[in-house]
């Protein structure tokens, strides 16, 4: 999965970005300034989103060490003003940059966009016989389409992003409650897993892809 480092010392902006691109088939996390951005940095993330006015410093002077230490492709996310800044930005190595604020939907085209020019986009997950391809939203399951609804492809995503993590059903009821305007509750929650179990599991009797974590909830 593309894992994408967020660095926004905003915490709203940087809390509705990380779940947007959750929602969107991505690994984001996100920290709250240089210091512990450089710190969580690896190898592992595919993609930077750099605030450029930091608390802790800025986004160049970042941007140039993540660049330097792993070539890390970068976009920046400049607030009004930054603008004449933007040419300093693509000196330092930046890919690109969106102004904010920003429509979530152009910043996913961007990151996608930068992904592929360098390389990275893998977009594609597969276990059990289940393929999930986030780019073109397209579920298969030993070869046959699957069609889901929004809620359970969300609900889907949500198990992708935190592979190997036991979710607790309040866990889930947070990331999709909101999907499509949809109220879901616990009950509904329950009817959902079992749709989707339905849809992707060889034997919906005994999941192998989304297993149920007795008294904890359920993992992937
Ligand atoms: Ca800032």
């Amino acid at each position: 999965m593309t894992r994408i480092l967020i660095v926004e010392d905003d915490s709203a902006i940087a809390r509705n970005l990380t779940d947007f691109l959750r929602g969107e088939g991505f690994d984001a996390v996100s920290v709250p300034g240089a210091a512990a951005a450089l710190e969580a940095v690896d190898e592992s993330f595919d993609l930077a989103l750099l605030d450029v006015g930091l608390p802790d410093g800025n986004g160049f002077a970042l941007c140039s060490a993540i660049k330097q230490r792993f070539g890390t492709p970068i976009i920046f996310l400049t607030a009004s003003g930054d603008e004449y800044s933007v040419v300093t930005g693509f000196d330092l190595g930046a890919d690109d940059y969106i102004a904010k604020p920003f429509r979530p939907r152009e910043l996913a085209s961007r990151i996608r966009s930068v992904l592929r020019r360098a390389g990275r986009a893998s977009s594609v997950v597969e276990l059990e016989g289940l393929r999930v391809d986030t780019e073109k939203a397209q579920v298969t399951k030993n070869g046959r389409e699957v069609y889901l609804s929004a809620l359970e492809y969300k609900l889907l995503l949500v198990f992708l992003n935190n592979r190997g993590q036991v979710l607790s059903r309040a866990k889930l009821l947070d990331e999709i409650w909101d999907v499509g305007g949809d109220f879901v509750n616990d009950n509904t929650l329950t009817v959902y897993i079992k749709r989707l179990r339905d849809k992707i599991e060889d034997d919906p009797a005994e999941p192998r892809i989304i297993k149920t974590v007795r008294g904890l909830g359920y993992k992937l």
